[in-house]
């Protein structure tokens, strides 16, 4: 299994890219993947940030910068998606990030070489627009935060909050990809049909309860074939990268609709992802054990169990959520933080997800998007949900201009952040992934 931290993960190294150093999401350590497209005159194409800095992957291999493995990841990597370069697996990637590694330390060989390219091989990337890293064809959504299911499902059944299968087998849906969109991306209210159980029949209108979710996607790297599951000791190498996810939903239209074939029009109306694929390498020195199962919860079937998977296979990532209302933009007040949690409080490792998504035989496919499931923690402070904050909407927050809020408003904007941090390394983040609702 991958996972081993080396050379490009050293707190030593310094980039000749000034904003790199220090940078709090993208420092040399991170280096993630993304599509973006300069914002005058130019396609979308493959890139690595570096501090505010997009290094142009087709310019670096044009300009004989990448040589072997790396230089075949570059060439996948040339056009509008990211795919192909998913498609490779893991070690092209891994090669890719060594070498650019080299290519953007002070001290590295080629350092000449890149300085004189300067603005063709690094664009500023507030100067460009961050697209999807890649097609996505097809989105799954994992419900493996088991603090959201426990808190939701008492909002349901207050005696018995997790139904019987919760700890045996990964829940999930499939959603919808074409309405999954880039961090920016304004979230255009959704109308629907809901009743409320006091209501004697339903209405269509726009949803009144409007909410969030907090989530880590996976994106998948390698397929499978169709008929060939994907074994346990095998699912990380078929993960390309992660990123944030604001999978928004329609609490009034979910639970009208939702039974008996799960959700639907409360979920597929947008999702939100932060355009940059932070790589399984990025995050290797983040790596911890899965939280041991309580006693008495039951051992996963053998298709769902790796030793080394439990060992090292959960990721210690802070996430955070914060929003901010127009009154407050106008009035120049920082978005206010309204929940931090952690990937660690995941009840599934992410390669238990894969692994179960394709042990019937169903074919992963390079670019498909799996959504973790919400991530709540176990305190107050730490829920991914409005809903879960404000109790189903019964306790409203407080904002610094004293608006009160259950769900979300009109001009409400919703940032999510994530941090991986530990003793001994350089922190790396993953990007804003960022909506502002709008009627
Ligand atoms: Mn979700």
């Amino acid at each position: 299994m991958s996972g081993a931290t080396d050379k490009t993960h050293e707190t030593a190294l310094r980039s000749w890219v000034e904003s790199a150093n220090g940078h709090p999401d993208f420092p040399i350590q991170n280096l993630p993947l993304g599509v973006f497209a300069p914002s005058v005159g130019g396609a979308p194409r493959g890139g690595i940030a570096i501090g505010d800095r997009i290094l142009d992957l087709g310019v670096a291999l044009s300009g004989g910068l990448l040589y072997g493995l790396a230089a075949d990841a570059a060439r996948a990597a040339i056009g509008p998606t990211l795919n192909p370069l998913f498609a490779l697996g893991a070690a092209p990637r891994r090669a890719l990030r060594e070498q650019v590694s080299a290519l953007l330390q002070v001290d590295g060989e080629q350092v000449g070489r890149a300085r004189e390219m300067g603005g063709r091989l690094l664009h500023s990337s507030p100067d460009c627009n961050l697209l999807l890293p890649a097609s996505i064809g097809d989105y799954t959504d994992f419900y493996a935060g088991i603090h959201h299911a426990v808190n939701v499902g008492r909002l349901f059944r207050p005696d018995n909050p997790l139904l019987p299968n919760y700890k045996h087998v990964p829940i999930g849906y499939h959603g919808r990809a074409s309405s999954i969109r880039p961090s920016g991306t304004q979230l255009k209210r959704p109308a629907g049909q809901s009743k409320a159980a006091d209501e004697e029949s339903p209405t269509f209108g726009p949803s009144k309860r409007l909410d969030i979710e907090l989530e880590m996607g996976i994106w998948i790297g390698r397929g499978n074939p169709l008929g060939t599951p994907i074994s346990i000791d095998e699912a990380q190498d078929h993960i390309a990268g992660f990123c944030l996810l604001n999978d928004w939903s329609a609490r009034d239209i979910q639970p009208w609709e939702y039974q008996p074939l799960g959700p639907f029009l409360a979920k597929n109306f947008m999702s939100t992802v932060s355009p940059w694929v932070i790589t399984p390498e990025a995050l290797a020195p983040f790596r911890i054990a899965q939280t041991p199962r309580a006693a008495g919860d039951p051992h996963p079937l053998a298709y769902l169990w790796n030793e080394s998977d439990q060992a090292r296979g959960a990721y210690d990532v802070a996430l955070e959520v914060l929003l901010s209302s127009e009154a407050m933009r106008r009035q120049g007040i920082e978005p206010q933080r309204i929940s931090a949690s952690n990937v660690r409080h995941l009840y599934w490792t992410t390669a238990q997800l894969v692994a179960h998504h394709a042990s019937n035989g169903c074919n992963l496919q390079p670019g498909d998007l799996l959504g973790t499931g919400t991530i709540s923690g176990p305190t107050r402070d730490s829920l991914g949900s409005l809903l879960e904050i404000t109790e189903g909407g019964r306790k409203p927050l407080t904002l610094p201009t004293t608006e009160k809020r259950t769900f979300l408003e009109d001009g409400d904007e919703v940032i999510l952040r994530a941090r991986a941090a530990r003793e001994g390394f350089v922190s790396i983040g993953f990007g804003d992934c960022r909506g502002l609702v709008v009627p």
